[in-house]
């Protein structure tokens, strides 16, 4: 099958495009290079199968496809928050003009949503049919609202259009490639740790996060993408829960690391507890979570030594 994946030089993206690779599939990612790099790609380019499409999806395109795997928006707070008008925009045109590309192709359409549609959530743990609770006029709110809009758009195509879309709320995923400067916590932590510096704990360490490796998210979102007719949406995340400074104490055990913790300010509208309900991807997609986070983590600390050469 031809396969569009919008974001695929990102760190999601790039091992969706090795798996679809691997399946035998032509791949073309569409990318304007904001927060991936050719280098997270630059393997992919000697199977004859795969291209780089460098455009900014805020712009419409057109590619043959018969599926459309929708990744392209920074995902890392700090990177979110640079240029919000820009990832507002990001979220909505980019799931507009996929949508267009899917209803003038007849391709799949699968929409990367996020638990922050779920925002600093008063149900725990998050099943789909909660609602949220999202501060629209908050700094997170680019991100947040424009994936909700996203999601909006999903629907509407399919209820005016017949088009074909897909939901998928990614919980925190994490795992080799991330960028060194990518924000989030796990990469964070783990450059902090290799190079001896100290972790930055943003507020007391207690709020908490239920961590995803890549490969296992990976799997959810193919075999959304590839059921016959569930559409979501269906939360793919890892229901194992930890608070933050357990995070910490698991890459300093992990890394041998000799540091100390700094504490920062815990940044607005952080959500204090998250964690998916998988119930409907279990039973729905088949799909489980293989990798605990002990193991994700040895096994993205060995890829960061690696590229840190350390
Ligand atoms: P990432 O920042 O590594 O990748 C995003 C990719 O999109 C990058 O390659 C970037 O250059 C590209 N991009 C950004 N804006 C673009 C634009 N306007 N036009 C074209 N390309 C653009 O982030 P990621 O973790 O790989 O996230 C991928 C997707 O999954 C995002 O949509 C994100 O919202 C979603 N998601 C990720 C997580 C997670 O924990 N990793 C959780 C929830 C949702
Ligand atoms: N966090 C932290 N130190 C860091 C980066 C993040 O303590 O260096 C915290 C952050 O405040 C949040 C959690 O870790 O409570 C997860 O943050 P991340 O940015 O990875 O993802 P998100 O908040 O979008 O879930």
């Amino acid at each position: 099958m031809r396969i569009v994946v919008t974001g695929g030089a990102g760190f999601l993206g790039s091992h969706l495009c090795e798996r679809m690779l691997a399946e035998g599939h032509e791949v073309v990612a569409v990318d304007n290079l904001m927060t991936g790099a050719r280098e997270n790609i630059a393997h992919l380019l000697d199977s004859g199968r795969f291209r780089l499409l460098e455009h900014d999806v805020t712009k419409p395109y057109d590619l043959p496809a018969d599926r459309i795997y929708n990744l392209a928006c920074p995902a890392s707070p700090p990177h979110y928050q640079r240029d919000p008008v820009h990832t507002m925009l990001t979220s909505v045109l980019g799931a507009l003009h996929g949508l267009e590309l899917a209803r003038r192709t007849g391709a799949r359409f699968l929409q990367a949503s996020t638990s922050e549609v779920y925002g600093d959530p008063d149900v725990h743990p998050q099943p789909e049919t909660y609602r949220g609770n999202v501060n629209p006029i908050g700094p997170r709110a680019c991100y947040d609202e424009g994936k909700r809009a996203a999601e909006s758009l999903v629907m509407d195509f399919r209820r005016k259009h017949g088009t074909d879309g897909r939901l998928a709320r990614i919980f925190n995923t994490y795992g080799p490639r991330m960028a060194f400067d990518d924000g989030r916590v796990v990469s964070n932590f783990i450059v902090q740790a290799l190079r001896g510096d100290p972790l930055t704990l943003y507020g007391d360490g207690t709020q908490t996060r239920s961590f995803c490796y890549v490969d296992d998210l990976i799997d959810g979102l193919v075999r959304l993408m590839e059921h016959p007719d569930e559409s979501g949406p269906v939360n793919i995340g890892n229901p194992g829960e930890f608070t933050v400074a357990e995070l910490a104490e698991q890459v300093i055990a992990l890394t041998g690391a000799k540091v100390d913790l700094v504490r920062e300010p815990l940044p607005v509208d952080d959500p204090r507890q998250r964690k998916p309900v998988i119930d409907r991807a279990r039973e729905r997609l088949g799909f489980e979570p293989r990798v605990p986070l002990r193991e994700g983590l040895a096994r993205t600390i060995a890829e960061f030594r690696h590229r840190l050469g350390t």
